[in-house]
């Protein structure tokens, strides 16, 4: 299973698609499809009936997956759309780098005691 870049609550930004060019946060990581839910982007209206008392029928909107590929991080600290490396800081702990500023992004996992 690939490791997609991005995690929940990540800035990114769309390459490709009808949402092409814009930047949204990321709600869902799907891991086994490599798809990631964005807010705001591909917003797909799906025709409800409805099911129950409780549950209205109606046209619903929500947003539909797209592929991790075609998205890109925005680095919280250069704000822009950036490649990641993983890297060992000096700390011993596993982080996501911006390529372009070389900015620590995220900690993947803690250092190993030994
Ligand atoms: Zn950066």
């Amino acid at each position: 299973m690939a490791k997609v870049h991005v995690k929940t609550g990540d800035q990114v930004y769309v390459l490709r698609g009808k949402d092409k060019a814009r930047t949204g946060r990321v709600l869902r990581v799907l891991p086994a499809s490599n798809r990631v839910v964005v807010e705001g982007v591909n917003v797909v209206t799906k025709h409800q009936k409805p099911r129950s008392q409780t549950q209205q029928g109606g046209i619903m909107t929500f947003e539909a997956p797209i592929s991790a590929a075609n998205v890109m991080l925005v680095c919280p600290s250069c704000q822009r759309p950036s490649k990641v490396a993983r890297r060992i800081n000096d700390e011993g702990a596993k982080v996501r780098v911006c390529k372009a500023c070389n900015a620590e992004i995220s900690v993947i996992s803690k250092p190993k005691r030994s």
